[in-house]
């Protein structure tokens, strides 16, 4: 039994700091090595040292990803996703710095589903009176506030699920007690934007070309009769 507590990184050997350090299932991982992991992997609780070195193997290897990528599209205004149509696949950045960063790359055919959830909130809109005191209006009067919230789960990775949402400041819309109706909420432009947003993501992430009997669509190839053309 040890009488003390080790003082090395299990990975990299260098001196535990006293906070940040990763408990892993096996040993004691220090803060670089941690942060280097993928910001999706949650706190790593029960992984081993096994797990976590291959996960920063793989991590590394994810740098000359994030270096050949060629962002074709992004959508979100603080988050972004960004895609990469030439080698299908896609990154979520969230600072300004891609390089430190490290974002995971992931291929478009690791996506099992894509889903937005628009969160709603609340707030009333109070007046002052004479006293100067903030009372409700006759009737109530409220405002909205809408959040886009993408989920999209993956196979394959050391993590199975990617949030983040796509707009900066929440979509505010005025109505009163019971709600916005669909027709006003689809009459906002910043409101649509953002729905059009998902759904392309959707579009784009879950599109299987080939898949289910289809061709997939060919710049300039012949359209005849004959099949796909491709060698068999
Ligand atoms: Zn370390």
């Amino acid at each position: 039994m040890a009488l003390f507590e080790k003082k090395t990184c299990d990975i990299c050997g260098n001196k535990l700091g006293l906070s940040g350090r990763l408990k892993a299932a096996d040993g004691t991982v220090c803060k670089a090595c941690a942060a280097r992991l993928s910001p999706w992997t949650g706190d790593q609780k029960g992984a081993t040292l096994h797990e976590l070195r291959r996960q920063l193997v793989l991590r590394e290897a994810n740098r000359q990803l994030v270096a050949d990528f060629d962002t074709s599209r992004s959508y979100g205004d603080t988050e972004r996703i960004c895609m990469d149509a030439g080698r299908r696949q896609f990154m979520i950045v969230r600072t300004d710095n891609v390089t430190l960063e490290n974002p995971d790359v992931i291929p478009y055919d690791k996506v099992v589903d894509c889903s937005c959830t628009v969160e709603e909130d609340r707030v009333e809109d109070l007046q002052k009176d004479e006293k100067g005191k903030s009372v409700s209006f006759d009737p109530p009067q409220y405002h909205y506030l809408f959040d886009f919230i993408v989920t999209i789960r993956v196979r394959d990775f050391p993590f199975d699920t990617l949030t983040f949402r796509l707009n900066k400041d929440s979509v505010g819309i005025h109505g009163g007690a019971d709600g916005i109706p669909a027709a006003e909420r689809d009459a906002c432009a910043d409101y649509r934007r953002y729905v059009h947003a998902a759904e392309e993501i959707d579009g784009i992430l879950t599109f299987r070309p080939g898949a289910g009997g289809q061709t997939p669509p060919t710049a300039g190839a012949p359209d005849g009769p004959a099949g796909s053309g491709l060698p068999e």
